[in-house]
């Protein structure tokens, strides 16, 4: 059978379409970079945003478009949505969260352990999915209760994968060549708690540091509550990439407690003043919300001020989207949309600026990329793009094309598309 693949949002997304792709290989089906060619597809949807909600829709109507009469919904508004997804063209099942990770084995009618009877080399997906990173999934659904979050209440309770079924997909990736690894899940930062005894993310990263050899291992999003003074030790092994991805939301500590959230403006700076101590050239960035229910003029001041103050290395601006089923939701004083977006513009252009000014640091400096996209330029010239450790986006042109490869690069410019490098042959 053809299959073609496709998933909206987040990491974890990306990570369960790509254990989805390998099951389907190891029971001698065909994944194609296009729906076109197509017997069957799997749309991984996320509702994390109206639009992101908006995007799934357009993506399995694609799908259908394009030919695919067998189409298996599933992801966070599949979940949500069953009814409305069963009702658009081609959709032949509909598949909640819990249920995902035997999806091929339920369609297939094979039992679940057949896939892990031999290891399969990770391949990237085709197509417009094709990733050098390798997204590996450890942990699943958020115990947590932030007002205006919906994945939450798609993904469920809090539950983590154990050492040894992480470590296998791990190797797997580093059989298949892949030259970083990216932890994710929904709640990273509660890996473990599951556990009798528990356990903490410090642990699972020590194990595959110690188990494996990644030549980098990165972490994706952390909340800022669950990061102990001792985690910060983890860096003294190079392979882990100097990158924290810390969501902040607010910078009002009054908006914060309307959203639920465990922290505050003083605690999440003093994590941040502890990391950068810890970890030298550490990029932090973030996420915000902006148009949260009540923010005031005053409020997203105080939100304005504290992302300029803290500098981030960059970070994501969302205007608040109003999700059905979360508290939030049912709160008063929703802030009007054009409010909302100019302050997501004036939130974005103090990341930006901040952004720019962490990048000046490294100009001069000589660090390992690792290329992700090639494009040739002319008969002789190729145009390559990566990643460094610590997240700056690097292009530089090559005599050869280079993908999935790291290599050391003199960073020595800075323009308006970013880092310019120059290969260390
Ligand atoms: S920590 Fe908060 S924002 Fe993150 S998934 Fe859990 S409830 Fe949602």
């Amino acid at each position: 059978m053809k299959v073609y693949l496709d998933t909206i949002g987040c990491r974890l997304n990306q990570a369960e379409i790509e254990q989805i792709a390998r099951q389907f290989r190891l029971a001698g089906h065909e994944i194609v970079p296009s729906a076109s060619e197509a017997d069957l597809a799997v749309v991984n949807t996320c509702t994390v945003t109206s639009e992101a909600a908006a995007d799934s829709r357009a993506a399995i109507r694609r799908a259908n478009r394009l030919g695919v009469e067998q189409i298996i919904a599933t992801g966070c508004w599949a979940t949500l949505e069953p009814d409305k997804t069963a009702e658009l063209p081609g959709v032949t099942r509909v598949v909640p969260n819990p249920e995902k990770d035997s999806l091929a084995a339920d369609l297939l009618g094979l039992p679940g352990e057949f896939f892990d009877l031999e290891p399969l080399a990770r391949q990237p997906l085709p197509g417009l999915r094709t990733r050098t990173r390798a997204f590996i999934k450890v942990q699943d659904g958020c115990n947590n209760a932030c007002t205006f979050c919906i994945t939450t209440l798609a993904r469920g309770d809090s539950r983590s994968r154990p050492v040894e079924a992480v470590l296998a997909d791990v190797k797997s990736a580093l059989d298949g060549g892949t030259q970083e690894i990216v932890l994710t899940g929904v709640h990273l930062g509660a890996w473990g708690q599951d556990f009798t005894p528990s356990q903490r993310l410090a642990d699972l990263v020590s194990a595959l540091l110690a188990r494996t050899a990644p030549p980098r291992l990165r972490l994706s999003s952390l909340e800022p509550w669950d990061l102990d003074a001792e985690f910060f030790g983890l860096w003294s092994n190079p392979h882990l990439c100097r990158h924290l991805h810390l969501p902040l939301q607010s910078g009002s500590a009054a908006v914060l407690r309307r959203m639920a959230r465990k922290t505050s403006p003083e605690a999440f700076a003093a994590l941040v003043r502890r990391a950068r101590a810890a970890i030298p050239g550490v990029a932090i960035t973030t996420d915000i919300i902006t148009g949260f229910p009540g923010e005031t003029e005053a409020e997203f001041a105080e939100t304005l001020d504290f992302v300029k103050a803290l500098e981030f290395a960059g970070g994501h601006v969302f205007t608040y989207s109003a999700r059905p089923g979360t508290p939030a939701a049912r709160m008063k004083g929703h802030i009007r949309g054009d409010i909302a977006k100019a302050r997501s513009a004036r939130l974005r252009a103090a990341l930006a600026e901040s952004g720019a000014a962490y990048r000046r640091l490294f100009i001069g400096q000589t660090l390992p990329v690792l290329w992700e996209s090639t494009s040739q330029l002319s008969d002789s010239g190729w145009k390559v793009e990566g990643l460094t450790d610590n997240y700056l986006r690097v292009r530089a042109t090559a005599t050869e094309p280079r993908w999935n490869r790291l290599e050391a690069v003199k960073l020595i410019n800075l323009d308006g598309n970013g880092l310019v490098g120059e290969l260390i042959t």
